[in-house]
């Protein structure tokens, strides 16, 4: 090494241990993505961490459907991942804030996604929270209100760094301390990604992610699913993992309050649902004639209601409308057939989640 090269070196270590560390909430869409490379431009060394809920899986391929992983290491930093489980479903059945348009939760949300980003700030002896917030992109969590709600139930005030909404927020701790140059920060505020696509321009992204499609608690027909099984829950409990899964796939059907009918859609699904049979759960299969399997979960085994849900499932299969079929039901290891006419669709679309 000569002699510039080495005092270039040392240059840029001093540089970089004078420079103050961050924690990014990353979930590897194309705003967090920015809000990193923008502030590893500036010399700051990030550390990330991603969250995953039951309703958004980073590395599922679609909803938020980012590889935050891949990300991660495209841009050298390191990553914790955090799952947030049983505490994000109790937060669920009753959100301090309430709910956006569907059963998204987002200020309560997003207050848990701050703590573990702090916590982990904390433990790495970080100075700052990095996140990808857009001032009014999303409805909800994006506006000074809430994001001012999620800093006080959170104590971060101060603390969260927005590069691309930077200049329409006050300026926090790190850059009135001069570890980051404001001035090199932006002030993007609304839905157009105009100005985050010329950046990823800039930054050499060249296939950036498209806008995330948000996690499923926005979904309409999800959000149906969703309210319908936290209504159904006793004051304690919980649903299980499995509850969750299973309202990803099928069509759903309320019976009553102890039972529903989830029935599939294609090959595809049923052998998935297949997977998620449980102990109680009522299987009903067509006997003669192909389609789909139904899962009658319930917690009180009622004749009347197996009937009904038999009826749905020959609805869906190939049996004649006008005659009685027959249907496998297979129960607590045991299984019987029963014959009954297929129901009326317009009977069916009344039970419909
Ligand atoms: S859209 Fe979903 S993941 Fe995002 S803040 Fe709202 S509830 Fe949380």
């Amino acid at each position: 090494m000569s002699k510039s090269d080495s005092e270039k070196t040392t240059v840029d270590q001093a540089s970089k241990q004078s420079k103050p560390k961050g924690v990014a909430l990353l979930s590897g869409g194309l705003d967090s993505t920015l809000a990193v490379k923008m502030m590893l431009e500036q010399g700051i060394e990030i550390e990330a961490i991603a969250i995953k809920t039951p309703f958004c899986d980073f590395d599922c391929g679609k909803g938020c459907g980012h590889k935050v992983k891949e990300v991660a290491s495209d841009l050298n930093i390191p990553l914790k991942t955090v799952y947030f489980g049983k505490e994000y479903l109790r937060m669920l059945k009753r959100p301090k804030f309430g709910f956006g348009s569907g059963m998204n939760p987002c200020i309560d949300c997003r207050s848990m996604m701050y703590r573990s980003a702090k916590e982990h700030m904390l433990k790495t002896g970080a100075e700052f929270i990095i996140t990808g917030e857009v001032l009014h992109q999303r409805p909800m969590s994006q506006n000074p209100r809430a994001l001012k709600i999620i800093e006080e139930e959170t104590h971060t005030k101060g603390m969260i760094l927005r590069p691309l909404s930077a200049k329409s927020f006050p300026a926090t701790y790190v850059e009135i301390n001069g570890g980051v140059n404001r001035g090199d920060l932006c002030n993007i505020s609304g839905r157009s990604r105009k100005t985050q696509l010329s950046l990823a321009k800039k930054f050499g992204i060249l296939d950036p992610p498209n806008a995330a499609g948000g996690c499923l608690l926005t979904d309409p027909q999800f959000s149906k699913r969703i309210r319908d099984l936290m209504q159904h829950l006793q004051v304690d409990e919980l649903p299980s993992d499995n509850d969750i899964e299973l309202l990803k796939l099928g069509r759903h059907f309320r019976l009553s309050r102890f039972t529903k009918l989830i029935i599939g859609r294609n090959e595809s699904e049923n052998f998935k649902l297949r997977s998620f049979i449980c102990e109680f759960d009522v299987l009903i299969e067509a006997k003669d004639f192909p389609g789909p399997i139904g899962i009658l979960r319930t917690n009180r085994y009622e004749h009347s209601q197996v009937e009904k849900a038999s009826q749905m499932v020959l609805r869906y299969s190939d049996s004649p409308r006008e005659f009685e079929s027959e249907v496998v039901i297979s129960h607590d290891g045991k299984t019987s057939n029963l014959s009954t006419f297929p129901m009326d669709t317009r009977d069916i679309e009344k039970l419909r989640i």
